[in-house]
């Protein structure tokens, strides 16, 4: 008797730990969000806003958060999110920037967060933040339409609350260098954000 309910505890814990490690690799997160939330579908809308030196860009930029807003069209309603953004040309409004970098940096863009004054920077893993700040490198134009679409999705995802993850996700650290075929949001990407605001 008691042998066999050890081997029914073994077992239980052994799920948990399969499971526990399958979704970890699934999608990553900071544990903390923005604070107002990423719009709510029919709803509530939030606004993104594109800096002077970024609107080169803007194609891509529109259609990198038109594909956040559409993940339910590309896989169904189970991958819905309540994502809502509208492009504003003010930016005290907006609760995500898109900048140009003047200076070549490591990295192809890059994700800042900020809260009340935006001059307060927070680290996304200690405390939620208003507004996020993404920035291009100023050599961004040397990839791909494809990769430059990608690294901003990827960086929205940053804005949004997404970690790196390792899977084959938008959310590769290597997203702008490795993976042409990926050049929006994965259906883990999606439960992530599902995760952290719901669904649609
Ligand atoms: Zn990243």
């Amino acid at each position: 008797m008691r042998r066999k309910k050890s081997k029914c505890i073994m077992l239980a814990l052994l799920l948990v730990f399969i499971s526990g490690s399958l979704q970890v690799s699934a999608y990553e997160l900071y544990g903390h969000k923005l604070t107002n939330g990423v719009g709510s579908s029919g709803k509530s809308v939030q606004k993104y806003y594109i800096g002077d030196g970024a609107r080169t860009y803007s194609g891509e930029i529109n259609t990198a958060m038109s594909d956040w807003m559409s993940t339910d069209t590309y896989y169904g309603s189970y991958y819905s999110t309540p994502i809502n953004y509208k492009l504003t040309l003010t930016q005290s409004e907006s609760k995500m920037d898109i900048y140009k970098s003047e200076i070549v940096n490591s990295y192809w863009a890059l994700t800042t967060w900020y809260e009340g004054s935006r001059s307060t920077y927070v680290n996304a893993e200690n405390s939620d933040w208003t507004w996020g700040k993404i920035e291009l490198d100023s050599d961004f134009g040397l990839l791909s339409y494809n990769k430059r679409k990608a690294a901003i999705a990827h960086e929205m995802g940053h804005v949004m609350g997404l970690n790196h993850a390792s899977t084959n996700s938008l959310m590769r650290s290597d997203i702008a260098v490795c993976k042409e075929d990926i050049t929006k949001a994965q259906k883990d990407d999606v439960l992530g954000i599902r995760s952290i605001y719901g669904g649609k």
